[in-house]
């Protein structure tokens, strides 16, 4: 069963997204809202969602991906995107390895709760709640629909949850040294990977993981023929995660860092070439797989998984 976090507890984990973590304002809350009484901000609580993201305070891309990822809250709907993880064999082959890389990072500090960002309607929290209990989640996306949906998708677990929307580039949560944050395939969404990347490590959050498109010589030339971080259905040019610009923002902030690498071909391009299951597509993956095995050694991917651990 999924319960609910108390409002009065908020405050203790949550902080005004939009004042100087050094003021150290803690926000007032009720059951209808919290309120920052530094910049008198206030994060309606609608449906058990506390709503960081203020439309107005959006960069102008932001407003765009929000306006992309919205849809209304039909039952249809709802019950049409919870249940949208059908994933293929082929796709599944590659969310397996991500996943499982994921969660040897999360098995190695033993976490009391889990802070997902940008989780969408929960789809992969899903999957990693499937091959890892963990009892307390929050979990957080730009779109308020999405954030709605995660419930349903999560329905049978058992957990104490957390919904609220929020801003990449704004995160309202408090550094708690047992909750480390987790993004899966969401980075690449904002303006700049790179600039979030480094507002989190401002942040001094203990330990941030995240799975990314990366790229590198190869997604490079790809990208100029448009093979490669094409525009997504929002209408957003991705941003990849540039292993190079990571290594030195861990180097600044004092992290330790630690990466795994791989290959994911996307689907599109395979079915070009083969079959859905068949013997070809088996032995392609096999041929990927040793590709993403060598290339590991080199940190040379077209994904990372990352692991990001504070030093200090
Ligand atoms: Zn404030």
């Amino acid at each position: 069963m999924i319960k609910y976090l108390s409002v009065s507890r908020l405050p203790g984990y949550f902080r005004c997204p939009y004042c100087s973590p050094q003021l150290n304002t803690k926000l007032n809350a009720s059951n209808k809202e919290l309120l920052c009484p530094n910049c008198k901000r206030k994060y309606p609580i609608k449906n058990n969602i506390v709503q960081f993201v203020i439309s107005k305070d959006l960069d102008k891309e932001t407003k765009r991906e929000l306006k992309g990822n919205s849809f209304s809250l039909s039952k249809k709907n709802i019950e049409h995107f919870a249940n949208k993880d059908v994933w293929s064999n082929y796709y599944n082959h590659f969310a397996n390895q991500k996943i499982n890389y994921l969660i040897a990072y999360l098995n190695s500090i033993r976490p009391k709760g889990i802070v997902s960002l940008g989780s969408g309607t929960g789809f992969e929290l899903k999957e990693i709640l499937k091959r890892k209990h963990i009892n307390l989640i929050f979990s957080s996306d730009l779109a308020f629909a999405a954030t709605s949906v995660v419930p349903v998708t999560l329905r049978g677990l058992n957990l104490k949850i957390c919904l609220f929307t929020s801003d990449l580039n704004h995160v309202p949560v408090r550094p708690n040294d047992s909750l480390p944050i987790l993004i899966y395939e969401a980075l690449h969404h904002t303006r700049d990977i790179h600039s979030t990347i480094e507002k989190l490590l401002q942040k001094k959050y203990k330990n941030i993981f995240f799975i990314e498109p990366c790229t590198n010589f190869i997604i490079k030339i790809l990208a100029k023929y448009n093979l490669a971080q094409r525009v997504e259905y929002s209408g957003l040019k991705p941003d990849f995660l540039d292993i190079g610009i990571l290594k030195k923002l861990s180097k600044k902030y004092e992290y330790k860092l630690k990466i795994r690498t791989l290959w994911d071909i996307p689907e599109d391009y395979i079915r070009i070439i083969c079959k859905k299951d068949s013997l070809l597509q088996t032995i392609l993956l096999k041929f990927i797989d040793i590709f993403s095995w060598t290339g590991n050694l080199f940190h040379f991917g077209s994904f990372a998984v990352v692991s990001l651990e504070r030093s200090r």
